[in-house]
């Protein structure tokens, strides 16, 4: 993803949304909005470091992956293409992997009672040999799809910004080229802008 890019129109989350035909209290792809600073007076001049960025997450199928760790039936499962799946039949929808997960992507099917979540476009990569609904829904190309390792040659490897955890605590599989505005991970200059429309459980861990 391209925070220098992206105007934060949420196009993604909402194409995702629809691809996948989620009811309101499910969103695979989740737009997170941070932001901090002040104004303050010098003279008669008001002055401000006022700040905003936003980052356009879903699952990273982390290379660690977190909720595979914390199942306790074995359901997570990492295939030969690197996606991170749940074997949603056999799922008992305890939720511990929704906790253990530092970006709060697995989604509860209450209806079911079965955890769902991102599994990539799996679908319409492999199957069709195109990109995920997110990044052709783009209307400002600020997001890309592809092998890792030709990913992190055209973009670079920073895979961390605040509010997300440090890239080693699951390794995930994103690549982030930063804006002027990005804060470090622990980062305590800014909050997130928009908490009624995610869950922000893990901030609070
Ligand atoms: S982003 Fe979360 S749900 Fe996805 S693989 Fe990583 S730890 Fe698991
Ligand atoms: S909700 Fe399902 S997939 Fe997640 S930890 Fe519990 S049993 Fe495993
Ligand atoms: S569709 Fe593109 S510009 Fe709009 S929020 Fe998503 S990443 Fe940002």
């Amino acid at each position: 993803m391209d925070l220098k890019k992206c105007s934060g129109c949420k196009t993604c989350q909402l194409a995702c949304k629809d691809y996948k035909n989620l009811p309101i209290d499910r969103n695979f792809r989740r737009f997170v909005e941070y932001s901090g600073g002040t104004w303050k007076k010098e003279k008669a001049i008001w002055k401000n470091n006022v700040f905003s960025y936003y980052v356009s997450v879903s699952c990273n199928h982390c290379d660690n992956p977190a909720c595979k760790e914390a199942c306790p039936v074995d359901v997570i499962y990492k295939d030969e293409y690197g996606y991170v799946l749940i074997d949603e039949e056999k799922c008992i929808g305890c939720e511990s992997c929704a906790s253990a997960c530092p970006y709060q992507t697995p989604q509860i099917d209450r209806e079911r009672e079965k955890m769902t979540r991102c599994d990539g476009c799996k679908d319409r990569v492999i199957m069709e040999g195109r990109q995920p609904i997110f990044v052709e829904s783009c209307p400002l190309r600020a997001l890309d799809y592809g092998p890792v390792e030709e990913i992190r040659k055209k973009y670079g490897n920073i895979a961390e910004v605040a509010p997300f955890p440090a890239y080693t605590e699951t390794k995930p599989n994103m690549v982030l080229k930063l804006n002027k505005n990005c804060q470090p991970v622990n980062s305590t200059k800014g909050q997130i802008a928009n908490p009624l429309e995610i869950r922000i459980d893990w901030l609070q861990k």
